[in-house]
């Protein structure tokens, strides 16, 4: 049989295709599962035409994203239609799992796959079918499937009802950097026993670092899970803060034991969900909250799991016709509510006390100037453990920097070149 496996063209810039976010996992999955089965199986990404495919497949198979995505599955399933008339098109992912009716009749396939295929979810995903697969630099991994909890603004029960779990991974690590779909991953009870395997594992000789996509479930947080996360090397790690103000003691213990753990609060993000049931001036005084911890704020806008459009636009006047607007909220304070986080971010991130826009900027070079100097030092062999400072000169900047426990100091032109290094004594 000859398959094929189809991303519709989500309005995802190009460069983010590959991103940990936006990766076709279910669709490299389906690949290993009917390359084992013997089948001929090719991967589009988009909407290709026949002569860059050149190949008739019998089955199609095209996945789906969110609900509010719904019509660039639409024109997947039509344009594959009008090149193979005769084979049978399948939609499944979130949309199809969460609107299987809906999926059907607006997109006009001819069946619609609910939830997760139990075979292919066996498999490791066949990430060859990517261009470039190499340069991917990661690997998605699921250590459990569905959730224990039920929150009502969220579709995992509908799309993954059962509850799931692995008592070891260590036998798919491919890569030195997991990062892990699961929905709940410290509701795994198995997790310490994966948490300290990922701590001791190494792949080609070297230890693997991890990231949870979807954050820690603050309430299973305890210290000793915490110094274990920080021991398997997980980065940018997340809780979620989804309920009242007046939770506000029970997160900061949470955070506190990631702190205890070893992470810098400024490198710990609280998920909130807002547009939502809490309103704008509850969501201010949670904002203020973490001003005070010194932590960022991963905010995610509400949209209803059945919401079939969402053009929202952050320089835009709007309104319901353009995207969900919740009653206890409007136009003007989603968009005051995500000017407010970003520039609070920005404080916790560069240490400033205030934010202003100049601030900003010169965060922004001095983050440029670091990255193109540890490059640049990198390929000289010299191994910066520090940049102290970046001051501006004539044409240039001077940068001090600690390599190997010795102060150097670094001249660059003004587009960041390494003109000289010298120690200093
Ligand atoms: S804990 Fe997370 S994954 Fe589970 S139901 Fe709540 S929001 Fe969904």
């Amino acid at each position: 049989m000859k398959i094929l496996l189809v991303e519709p063209e989500f309005p995802i810039p190009s460069k983010e295709r590959n991103h940990r976010s936006y990766l076709p996992i279910g669709l490299l999955k389906l690949s290993t599962y009917h390359k084992k089965k013997g089948d001929l199986v090719k991967l589009a990404r988009g909407n290709i035409s026949l002569e860059e495919l050149g190949f008739e497949p019998d089955r199609i198979f095209v996945t789906s994203l969110f609900t509010y995505w719904r019509e660039s599955v639409k024109k997947s399933v039509e344009h594959y239609r009008s090149l193979f008339p005769h084979a049978k098109i399948c939609v499944g992912g979130i949309y199809a799992s969460l609107m299987p009716d809906d999926c059907k009749e607006y997109t006009g396939c001819d069946d619609v796959y609910v939830g997760v295929h139990s075979e292919a979810e066996k498999v490791i995903p066949d990430y060859d079918m990517l261009a470039n697969p190499h340069n991917l630099g990661f690997q998605i991994i699921h250590a459990s499937r569905g959730c224990i909890r039920n929150c009502k603004f969220c579709g995992v029960h509908r799309i993954e009802p059962d509850f799931s779990y692995k008592r070891s991974i260590k036998s798919e690590i491919r890569s030195n950097r997991l990062v892990f779909y699961d929905n709940n991953i410290l509701a795994n009870s198995h997790i310490k026993d994966i948490l300290r395997e990922i701590a001791d594992f190494k792949y080609k000789g070297k230890h693997v670092s991890c990231e949870s996509q979807c954050g820690f479930d603050a309430r299973l947080l305890t210290p000793e899970i915490a110094k274990l996360i920080k021991k398997a090397r997980f980065l940018n790690v997340r809780i979620a803060w989804d309920g009242p103000w007046s939770d506000f003691r029970k997160i900061k213990k949470r955070i506190d034991m990631l702190v205890d753990a070893g992470y810098k609060s400024k490198d710990i993000f609280v998920f909130m969900i807002y547009n939502w049931d809490i309103d704008f001036n509850e969501m201010l005084k949670k904002v203020k909250k973490c001003r005070e911890w010194r932590v960022q704020i991963a905010d995610c806008r509400f949209r209803p799991i059945n919401q079939k459009y969402d053009k929202y636009s952050p320089l835009k006047k709007q309104t319901y016709n353009d995207y969900y607007i919740h009653p206890k909220w409007a136009d003007e304070l989603v968009k005051r509510f995500r000017r407010i986080v970003r520039r609070q971010n920005i404080c916790v991130r560069m240490g400033f006390k205030k934010y202003s826009q100049k601030l900003e900027a010169r965060g922004g070079r001095d983050r440029g100037i670091r990255r193109r100097l540890m490059q640049q030092l990198r390929h000289f062999g010299y191994n910066i453990s520090k940049i102290r400072q970046v001051i501006p000169v004539k044409d240039g900047f001077k940068v001090n920097v600690r390599v190997s426990k010795e102060n150097y100091e670094v001249i660059l032109s003004a587009d960041y070149q390494v003109r000289s290094i010298t120690k200093r004594e």
